[in-house]
């Protein structure tokens, strides 16, 4: 297949990691016979120099011409003086909402070569885990009424049946992409907005029998993520859940360097980032961890390319780096060989 591809480096550590994603895509492209065309666009600090703004329109319109696109991170100190909307990170909140991109899934993996980095004891997390939370990004608390009244002030949670109809499909559809478990969670002991979303998620059920669904309230799923993690496939949740949720789900895996994430909105296109930021204590000097870049590739292969076997490919060496004893200095191990920026991933594209 031929598919367009943007990629927006940013700032710090964005421009190194994302260059190894992309030369993973397009060892994936040559391997299995595509063509990925590749046109870079500006965001951030650096759009912030270039252009005086963090988002040029031109940014926006590549994005809506391309079948997908991949980010670094953007933000750094030279910018955190600049008022609000001129900051780097303005640009991250503009492009999902420009793009229309709800949903947020986020995966927590926990290799079983890295079991050492996992906070939690061996008997919990076993050989590792694997689970993914879908989390809705664009309604919700953060952006329902919110204001001061002299000494109090409020935030308002509003969720319509659409909203959560669209985010719900997406947590089924993922469980069915996946070892066909659906958790629900929300707060409906105490919360409407909470009630109607498990209102809506029970009708929906009705449309997949083939995926086993439970409701958890949020208090239950923060302490179950650490009591056993591997009871977990696909969580669906609000956008303030599955904020929390999603970090502290990071955390179990060891490092930050390690979690992509992808932001879908209708169709198949969407935005594919690492979680982590820009790193600026560390960016040019060869030490990030790329990994997080690498699986964000291999997401953008199955999600908006329709190309499982090639993002399954990808998943399978970086496996096969780790379990050669490769480490980035972030999760460096006992016994094992560090490597920088550059030689991880050129492990990664040798072993695929
Ligand atoms: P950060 O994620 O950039 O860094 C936190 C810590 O993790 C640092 O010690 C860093 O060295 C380390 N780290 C992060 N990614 C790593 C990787 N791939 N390999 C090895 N180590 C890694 O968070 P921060 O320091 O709070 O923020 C730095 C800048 O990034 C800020 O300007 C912030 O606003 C921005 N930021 C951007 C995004 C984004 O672009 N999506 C997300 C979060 C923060």
């Amino acid at each position: 297949m031929t598919a367009k591809i943007t990629v927006i480096p940013g700032d710090g550590i964005g421009p190194e990691i994302t260059r190894e994603a992309v030369l993973t895509l397009q060892a994936a492209a040559e391997r299995f016979g595509h063509t990925f065309a590749f046109t870079e666009a500006l965001m951030g600090g650096i759009a912030i120099d270039q252009t005086g703004v963090p988002l040029p329109d031109g940014t926006v319109s590549l994005c809506r011409e391309s079948d997908a696109v991949l980010l670094g991170a953007v933000g750094g100190p030279k910018w955190e003086s600049l008022p609000g909307h001129l900051r780097p990170e303005a640009g991250l909140l503009g492009i999902r909402a420009a793009l229309g991109l709800y949903a947020n899934l986020r995966p927590a993996v926990l290799h079983k070569a890295l079991r050492d980095a996992c906070p939690l004891r061996s008997e919990l997390a076993g050989d590792g885990f694997d689970l993914m939370i879908v989390r809705e990004l664009t309604g919700g608390i953060y952006f329902g009424e919110r204001g001061r009244e002299g000494n109090a002030a409020f935030d308002t949670e509003r969720y319509t049946v659409s909203e959560i109809e669209r985010i719900g499909r997406v947590g089924f559809e993922q469980a069915r992409l996946r070892r066909g478990k659906l958790c629900s969670v929300d707060k409906a002991n105490v919360l409407e907005t909470s009630r109607l979303w498990r209102e809506v998620m029970h009708r929906l059920r009705g449309d997949y029998p083939d995926v086993e669904y439970r409701d958890m309230l949020v208090d239950n799923a923060a302490m179950q993520l650490v009591r056993d993690p591997r009871q977990f496939d696909v969580i669906v949740t609000s956008n303030l859940f599955g904020d929390i949720l999603s970090d502290e789900a990071s955390m179990l895996t060891g490092s930050i360097g390690m979690l992509p994430s992808a932001s879908l909105g209708e169709g198949s296109f969407g935005l594919y980032e690492p979680i982590h930021g820009s790193a600026p204590d560390i960016a040019g000097t060869n030490r990030a961890n790329p990994i997080a870049a690498i699986l964000s590739a291999a997401m953008l292969l199955r999600s908006s390319l329709g190309l499982p076997a090639e993002a399954a490919a990808i998943e399978a060496a970086v496996a096969e780096a780790f379990s050669q004893g490769l480490r980035t200095g972030d999760i460096m191990g006992e016994g094992c060989r560090l490597a920088g920026t550059a030689e991880m991933g050129g492990a990664v594209r040798d072993a695929l």
